[in-house]
């Protein structure tokens, strides 16, 4: 922990340039916990930055006592970074003693998060803060996102920091205490259900604003092409790696006796809240295309969801877009490029044919819907 009290009742904050000269100066006074009145001592040493730490094995619950050198590194960052324009607590505990972010300023509740928790116990902490008509901050601290090739991999648990923007569309923030700046991944659109497409920079903690604010600079770089040529890809290695007559998508494909290579283009579109369901876009859309006229696309989506066909993704920060959300987008998007007519091609020269023709009719349409 980087905060506590003197007997005076004076609180200390360890951050900033400063903290390593006065860590060394606090090591003859006593200090104690704000929290449960423990005695604390002042760590400072070679490995990790200058912290407190109980004296003895409490029983205090308000801090982890195995918060890594990197948590508390990038905590007193921020702290320092906020603290310049903008009042700050470190280490607060909320009125009602009901949660303690990293660093508290007026109704933003800053939590850096290095280490994974699952995904109920970040959207419970969120809920918290926002039922309280405060806006929780997350910024991620965890281990690099995944690069491959011009695409990003988000894991599960780096999914859950997405926000949504309407001119950034999806985004996340990333800290690193060693370079000193935030990452900042824009535009993220999933091409398949494990690449996304995104724009990326680097932007130095000096230079960013508190809050931050969206700053949207150029035209996006999304290609339907590179979707639909990743679609492709994502079959190949969906029906190599899996027993395609178990996996419910192509069991029901074949099972009209259908290829899915040459499935209609409007079968497997990036909708704007398509991240919110965990399949690639063709599988629930297929879905939705068979029910068509019986029943709403909402109900078809969740129907396949229990029947354990699709997997939701639990966006909590990006309110409002669900895999209801995403069926419903769906619709309107098939509504506009017109829903009648859609044929299978009958080879996978037409195939390329009809994409093309698609692409130099629709490209624009969907992608004015998809976000920006
Ligand atoms: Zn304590």
């Amino acid at each position: 922990m980087l905060s506590a009290v003197d007997a005076h009742g004076r609180s200390v904050v360890l951050a900033g340039p400063e903290a390593k000269s006065l860590a060394i100066h606090l090591k003859e006074i006593p200090h104690f916990c704000p929290q449960c009145g423990g005695s604390l001592i002042v760590k400072a040493g070679d490995v990790n930055i200058p912290h407190f730490a109980h004296t003895s094995q409490s029983s205090c619950d308000s801090f982890s006592e195995h918060e890594s050198p990197r948590h508390l590194a990038g905590k007193a960052d921020l702290f320092q970074w906020i603290t310049t324009t903008a009042d700050a607590k470190m280490e607060a505990r909320l009125p009602d003693g009901s949660q303690r972010p990293d660093i508290l300023s007026g109704k933003i509740a800053v939590e850096f998060q290095c280490s994974t928790i699952s995904a109920a116990l970040f959207k419970e902490r969120t809920d918290k803060y926002t039922t309280r008509g405060m806006t929780p901050f997350w910024i991620y601290g965890g281990k690099p996102v995944e690069r491959k090739g011009s695409y990003i991999k988000l894991t599960p648990f780096q999914r859950l920091f997405l926000r949504y923007h309407p001119q950034l569309g999806f985004y996340f923030i990333s800290y690193c205490p060693d370079r000193k700046g935030f990452t900042v991944y824009g535009r993220i659109i999933p091409v398949t259900p494990s690449l996304c497409a995104a724009e990326r920079r680097f932007i130095k903690m000096k230079d960013m604003s508190f809050p931050p604010s969206a700053e949207v600079k150029g035209k996006h770089a999304f290609s339907l092409k590179a979707f639909f040529d990743e679609k492709r890809k994502w079959m190949d290695r969906a029906l190599y790696f899996q027993n395609a007559r178990r996996h419910p998508f192509f069991k029901a494909v074949y099972a009209e006796g259908r290829n899915p290579y040459l499935l209609p283009e409007q079968i497997g579109l990036p909708v704007r809240s398509g991240r919110a369901i965990r399949n690639h876009p063709a599988e629930w859309q297929f879905y939705i295309l068979m029910d068509w006229k019986k029943r709403p696309a909402e109900e078809t989506v969740r129907q396949r969801i229990e029947l354990g066909h699709l997997k939701e993704q639990l966006l909590p920060l990006a309110d409002g877009m669900t895999a209801e959300t995403a069926a419903k987008e769906y619709t309107a998007l098939l509504y506009l490029l017109g829903e009648e007519n859609l044929t299978d091609s009958t080879s996978m020269g037409a195939k390329l044919q009809n994409e093309k023709a698609f692409m130099n009719t629709f490209s624009a349409t969907v992608i004015s819907k998809l976000i920006f």
